[in-house]
């Protein structure tokens, strides 16, 4: 019985990864999916813990071998979700979020349509951009490049389930805790998960 299959994306600088920690640190048993990517590591980014860092060829020799279930190129670097990790933990039951872009949504999408894609937006451009010029680390052609790709992913805004306003931490991180909830109380997802009781009442 497959877990859940959640996808979160937003533009960068809505503040996704800061939701997405907030959330599995209060339900532990939603397991992240830890991306491969061909971006140089940011000051603070932990192998095997934000990402699994390799170099461009590595990339295209695991593209060649079939490993990414998804993989897309993100602001001029390469990013991809493991198919070998993903299979095993829904095998395993285990719920599953992916914190990866609107290309690789619809990708994983097009293989799995139960999964749950969910879209964080930031309140306001302006807003994003002052989170994004907030990022000291990167260069101002980084953040421009940035701005533009933001306003890209936004477009796809409506290919998602769900969307969270991040207009304050606290209530966007309430929005995502009812969206995995609910999530758990289709009748689809009931069945499954009390199979016996439902045979009773059939
Ligand atoms: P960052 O380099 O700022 O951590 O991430 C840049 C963008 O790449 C974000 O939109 C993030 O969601 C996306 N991304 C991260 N991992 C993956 C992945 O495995 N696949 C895809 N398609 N996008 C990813």
């Amino acid at each position: 019985m497959p877990g859940l299959l959640f996808i979160v994306a937003a533009p960068s600088g809505a503040g996704k990864t800061t939701l997405v920690r907030r959330l599995l640190a209060e339900q532990p048993e939603i397991h992240l999916s830890i991306s491969f990517t061909t971006r140089a590591p940011r000051p603070g980014d932990r192998e095997g813990y934000d990402y699994h860092f390799i170099d461009t060829d590595t990339f295209k020799a695991r593209i060649a071998a079939g490993d990414f279930l998804e993989w897309a190129e993100v602001h001029g670097n390469f990013y991809g979700t493991s198919r070998r990790w993903i299979e095993n933990e829904r095998a395993a039951g285990h719920d599953v979020l992916l914190e990866i872009d609107w290309q690789g949504a619809a990708q994983v999408r097009s293989l799995w349509p139960d999964a749950i894609g969910i879209f964080i937006l930031p309140p306001s451009l302006e807003t994003l951009a002052e989170r994004l010029v907030g990022r000291s680390v990167d260069s101002a052609e980084v953040i421009a490049r940035r701005l533009a790709a933001a306003r890209e992913e936004i477009r796809h805004a409506g290919e998602f389930d769900y969307a969270i306003i991040n207009h304050h931490l606290e209530t966007a991180q309430a929005d995502l805790s009812a969206i995995v909830r609910a999530s758990r109380l289709t009748l689809a997802a009931q069945r499954e998960q009390n199979a016996a009781l439902f045979a009773r009442f059939a």
